[in-house]
């Protein structure tokens, strides 16, 4: 054990809590940690005797104790002889925290209100440098702090990339120029993008089967005969999963007796159409320069995208497919399947000596009221959101250009499963 001589003395810097600084006398005062819970200090009850009771034996009322407690907070704040400092914080380990309500009581301190400015002469001599870099601090507001890293080269971007943009442009920033690397959800079982990458991975799968047999569309005739097949190479692709993983993706690709699964809504989807299939494209990559229409004109950008499944049918159309594992996005801020669809039309010109135009574009959704989801609903419809979401394309694309990565999210309820929370400085807090 050791015993510690208490320093004394009357200058440099004393750190004190607030019950000490009632008995001393200073030039100036910084007041830090002005949050609710802490000024004032919340009262313990009393659990054994009701306020009343305590009332009719000479308590302090709630109202009396909160009174005494901001008369005590004024006089701490006028209890210096030159200047005092307020501060307070609203997040403390990403969460939200309310300013003290006792700064509303400052104005009864009466104190005239300094600009910050040079540092006071008696600190010059000893925290000059300090002080003087505290003074000459950048303004807050900057838009360095912001999110702006200034003009970027132009690249060509994946259409997904872009939809995280305008989800959230700080995430797009993390995750493609950082390139910082997503915290799995959970080790023991599949994250959601292997997920996806496994459900694709067994549609190609079964309709590569199923034209390596000689047989195209789906139809009420072969409906059987293609849920057959498609059980055997589900069983396939499921040995190479543990026993749970296996069980979970069973049911959403073949269904339990409470739902259908996947694979029957994409067969009987096809099944109900009566245009023939001449060709499917699984995977199928669409990269290079594409022409947008934008409110400027038309626009060439450099894209890529991999769409999920194209059926080109006998009569000239296509059809654009997009398997979801949850729930289909909304259709009015969703961008990857009509720009493949605008990409899709521009890269298919000349295929089997043709052109090619969208007859329908559509989401598989595992989850929601329905599993298969049009992307649009009237030719006025379509044409109107093909129309925005060129134009959104090329104003994220300009955004980007710019350095503008701001961690503003369309929705803030998105950043409590994002993996780059632990990063990002969220702007928008003090707005909510
Ligand atoms: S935590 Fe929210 S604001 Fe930050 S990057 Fe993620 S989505 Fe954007």
């Amino acid at each position: 054990d050791e015993t510690f001589a208490i320093q004394t003395g009357s200058g440099g810097v004393h750190l004190i809590d607030d019950q000490a600084a009632r008995y001393g006398r200073f030039d100036d005062v910084t007041i830090v940690g002005l949050v609710e819970s802490e000024w004032p200090e919340r009262p313990r009850r009393n659990i054994f005797y009701p306020p009343s009771l305590l009332n009719a034996l000479g308590w302090p009322s709630e109202r009396d104790r909160r009174a005494a407690a901001d008369a005590r907070f004024l006089d701490l704040v006028g209890s210096s002889g030159g200047r005092v400092e307020l501060s307070t914080f609203t997040l403390e380990d990403e969460s939200l925290v309310t300013r003290s309500l006792q700064l509303d009581e400052v104005p009864r301190a009466r104190l005239s209100t300094l600009r910050r400015g040079e540092p006071p002469a008696h600190t010059r001599s000893t925290t000059s440098d300090w002080a003087a870099l505290r003074s000459r601090r950048s303004a807050a507001t900057g838009a360095e702090f912001h999110g702006s890293i200034g003009p970027r080269a132009t690249r060509p971007w994946s259409v997904s990339a872009l939809e995280t943009y305008l989800g959230c442009p700080f995430k797009f920033y993390a995750q493609h120029v950082l390139k910082l690397a997503e915290e799995p959800d959970d080790e023991e079982m599949m994250d959601p993008r292997r997920q996806g990458q496994f459900v694709h991975a067994v549609f190609e799968s079964f309709f590569t089967a199923w034209s390596a047999a000689g047989r195209r569309e789906i139809t009420s005739a072969n409906l059987d005969l293609a849920q057959g097949m498609f059980v055997e190479i589900v069983d396939h692709a499921l040995e190479r999963l543990s026993e749970g993983e296996a069980g979970l993706e069973r049911t959403r690709l073949l269904g339990s007796p409470a739902a259908a699964g996947l694979g029957d809504a994409v067969f009987r989807m096809e099944a109900e159409r009566p245009v023939p299939v001449v060709e499917r494209l699984l995977e199928h990559t669409l990269e290079g320069a594409f022409t947008l229409q934008t409110s400027d004109g038309p626009r060439v950008v450099h894209l890529r995208g991999k769409a999920d499944r194209l059926d080109l049918l006998a009569d000239g159309t296509f059809r654009l497919v997009d398997y979801k594992l949850g729930w289909p996005p909304d259709r009015s801020r969703a961008l990857q399947l009509p720009i493949y669809a605008l990409l899709a039309e521009q890269r298919l010109t000349k295929h089997r000596g043709r052109s090619w135009s969208l007859g329908e574009a559509m989401y598989l959704a595992f989850k929601g009221p329905k599993r298969v989801v049009p992307l649009f609903t009237s030719n006025g419809n379509r044409q109107e959101l093909m129309a925005r979401a060129g134009q959104r394309v090329a104003e994220t694309l300009d955004a980007i250009e710019a350095g503008s990565f701001p961690p503003s999210p369309d929705d803030v309820f998105r950043c409590e499963t994002c993996s780059f929370s632990s990063v990002c400085r969220k702007d928008y807090v003090g707005d909510i």
